[in-house]
């Protein structure tokens, strides 16, 4: 074997960090290969079966031949579909060429922010956050400026601290409501202030309305709302993956201004092409006939909510408001930190070595006094998993 000199990574690469949630993940399964039953709390993955309807329009879409490239922007029946069904929800002004449909919502949010942000640009979102939105904004150049949510409000956001935030160099506002990790949610009026705003200014308010449907106690908001006041404030960013179920077909999708679109369009033309012809046709049936299995699971979400809520304040050391959406929850665990576990990362080494439970550590969000435990998993593994949590930490 002939060595050369290392290999050398842009600076770019050697900056970006793996997906914490995508690498606890990968290590749950790696002990589940290995014969090890992990009751795993890691990624927000639904344990629900897609829709039948969409199995079954995907097979037969196999089944017809349907396995060739499409437009690169989706299928012109599914971009209206979505449009259609923000409109009718919404009152959103879109249509078919206002959306792209993209490899799920984390491409849409991906090419956006290569879209829109130049390097010393700034943009403003609460945290706690999503893992991912640091590292795009930084992959393209930009600056991530967070804005905390307390734990003691339920972590609800709120205009004033966002608006406050804003200087002459931030370009958009990264909203996402309900909000992976916490749950926490913007009200309507809230969400009205920060896009009335960024339309005076000029800035772009990117929406990811993933979990969207999975609201408990809150009136839902939505920035297609305001879509048609303010349509060049808005874009929007929404997935299949959560809603219907869907994770492994990787369709998500912008709605937004056209300037905005077509930047997307040529970015997406260039990075994957269309996304997997046959997934958009499961997508457009879950879409238009799966609304009945929504319904099941956003109750059983609200089930489980409160299962692990009771179940974690009954843990020593850990403090855990029942999240007001999305299907996470966030429990502080400062009280639990001591030798061995100073930290939530190692806090959740910990309960991943010695008790095989998946939690990711709450510092991959930007908050390392807490953890995330995904409830999106079966009430069996919720009520194994919360006892082996509450033995492994009393020993
Ligand atoms: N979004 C989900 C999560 O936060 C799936 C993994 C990922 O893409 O981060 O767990």
């Amino acid at each position: 074997m002939i060595r050369s000199a290392p290999v050398k990574l842009s600076a770019r690469a050697a900056a970006i960090q793996e997906s914490a949630t995508l690498r606890v993940t990968r290590r749950a399964a790696e002990l589940k290969a290995r014969g090890v039953k992990v009751m795993d709390f890691g990624a927000g993955e639904p344990d629900f079966p897609s829709p039948p309807v969409a199995v079954e329009a995907a097979r037969q879409a196999l089944a017809e031949g349907f396995t060739r490239y499409t437009p690169g922007s989706g299928t012109p029946e599914l971009r209206s579909a979505i449009a259609e069904s923000s409109a009718a929800r919404w009152g959103s002004p879109w249509q078919g060429k206002d959306c792209v449909v993209t490899v799920g919502g984390k491409a849409a949010l991906f090419e956006l922010t290569l879209a829109l942000l130049e390097p010393g640009d700034e943009v403003v979102l609460p945290s706690p956050c999503w893992v991912t939105f640091p590292e795009q904004i930084r992959f393209a150049g930009a600056t991530p400026v967070t804005v905390p949510t307390s734990v003691e409000d339920g972590f609800r956001i709120h205009a004033g601290p966002l608006l406050e935030a804003v200087t002459t160099r931030t370009r958009a506002i990264l909203l996402n409501a309900p909000c992976n990790p916490t749950g926490g949610v913007i009200s309507p009026e809230d969400l009205r202030r920060v896009v009335a705003f960024a339309a005076e200014r000029g800035l772009m308010v990117i929406s990811d309305e993933t979990y969207e449907r999975f609201v408990y106690d809150a009136p839902p908001a939505s920035a297609a709302a305001l879509a048609a006041e303010f349509p060049d404030a808005v874009a929007l960013v929404g997935s299949f993956s959560k809603t219907y179920a869907m994770t492994g077909w990787r369709i998500g999708y912008l709605l937004g201004p056209a300037p905005v679109v077509h930047a997307v369009e040529s970015i997406q033309s260039h990075a994957t092409s269309n996304p997997t012809s046959f997934a958009m046709v499961g997508a457009l049936a879950a879409l238009r006939h799966a609304e009945p299995e929504v319904e099941v699971m956003i109750a059983e979400y609200r089930a489980r909510r409160e299962i692990i809520a009771e179940g974690l304040n009954r843990i020593p050391g850990f403090r855990c408001i029942p999240p007001h959406g999305a299907f996470y929850a966030f429990p502080e665990v400062r009280g639990c930190f001591g030798p061995g576990r100073r930290s939530s990362i190692e806090i959740a080494e910990y309960l991943l070595e010695e008790a095989a439970v998946a939690v990711v550590p709450g510092a991959a969000f930007g908050a390392d006094d807490h953890i995330r435990l995904s409830f999106a998993c079966s009430r069996a593994t919720l009520a194994e998993g919360l006892e082996r949590i509450a033995a492994a930490l009393a020993r």
